[in-house]
């Protein structure tokens, strides 16, 4: 090694250790469900991985610049609760009474702090009140009118319920279809500080009754973020991750039982929500930035990358 690149070897390591470490992850997901190759047109097919392509490189770039992780998973989630692809947001699905209640919920893994908000119906973005609860009250959860007045208060943008509502959902609620309508969206990420974080955000299960809540909004039920484990984001029957508590149990089991990210996950979904007969998946960031999505549905919108060159999208199981 010559005297220039012992240079900038220690210009490097240095640099690492002022940052805390050195790698960045994201994985965001979209929701999990009965999602098959055979029923999914090529058009729809392309652009969820389309959409799906432009939330991850939005995250990867905020995170490779040195954001936050509790910035980049508000964002991010910000953007796919604009896109009407998604149960969040815009394009959310209507409860019995023919109207969308929206979930949020955000978790900063450093300090366990975290915010949520449930059963809003004028909020464009659900995601950003959680985060200013978090940072701005000293409350968690906030649900219905008390959250919107404060959301008002704060600057966020309030919109009419129908701008949330899609002529897809229409035609869903009106078929009082009970197929279960996934497409919930949740976010994770490592920064470059070393900081976990998550955030999940939904419109809720379809033909729900109105007032009804499930895991998104339930810090340790279908999001939580611990810098001592990991950052966890479920979608799925609600009413059994809250049952679970399964995004808690995820941290837990790597905290305690000191099980892998990967035996952990595998553990819950296919085993515990299983023998329960729940359904749905969980994307998940350990501390060292691996990755897990995993999932019991025959498919999950989900995508991946970190500061190594990983970059995945898939829908599918066996993909
Ligand atoms: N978990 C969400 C809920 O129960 C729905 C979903 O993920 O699709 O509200």
């Amino acid at each position: 090694m010559n005297r220039f690149s012992a240079f900038i070897f220690l210009v490097l390591i240095i640099y690492g250790v002022v940052l805390g470490q050195d790698k960045w992850s994201i994985a965001i997901h979209g929701g999990a469900g009965a999602i098959l190759r055979e029923n999914i047109s090529a058009p729809v097919d392309s652009s969820y991985r389309a959409a799906l392509t432009r939330h991850l490189q939005h995250g990867s770039v905020l995170l490779a610049e040195g954001a936050n992780a509790i910035d980049v998973v508000e964002a991010v989630v910000r953007g796919m609760e604009d896109d009407s692809l998604f149960n969040a947001g815009r394009g959310a699905v209507l409860n019995d009474a023919g109207m969308v209640e929206l979930d949020a919920s955000i978790m900063d893994g450093k300090g366990l702090r975290a915010g949520a908000v449930a059963v809003v119906t004028k909020i464009r973005h659900p995601v950003s009140i959680a985060r200013r609860i978090m940072d701005s009250t000293r409350h968690v959860l906030l649900a219905g009118e008390g959250a919107e007045a404060l959301a008002g208060r704060y600057g966020l943008e309030l919109v009419p319920n129908r701008f949330f509502i899609t002529t897809k959902r229409l035609r869903q609620q009106q078929q009082r279809s009970r197929k279960e309508d996934y497409g919930t969206v949740g976010v994770v990420a490592l920064d470059l500080h070393g900081n976990l974080a998550a955030a999940t955000s939904t419109g809720g299960t379809s033909n729900k009754l109105p007032g009804r809540i499930g895991d998104t909004p339930l810090i340790g039920a279908g999001t939580y973020a611990d810098n001592n484990s990991c950052a966890v984001s479920c979608t799925g029957t609600g009413e059994f991750f809250i049952r679970l508590g399964i995004a808690m149990r995820l941290s837990h089991y790597l905290e305690l039982k000191k099980l892998g990210l990967a035996e952990a996950a595998e553990r819950i979904i296919h085993d515990e929500l299983n023998q329960l007969g729940g359904s749905g998946g969980l994307i998940a960031i350990d501390k060292d930035g691996e990755i897990v999505t995993v999932f019991n549905t025959g498919g999950m919108y989900r995508a991946w990358a970190n500061s190594s060159g990983t970059k995945r999208i898939a829908i599918y199981g066996n993909e």
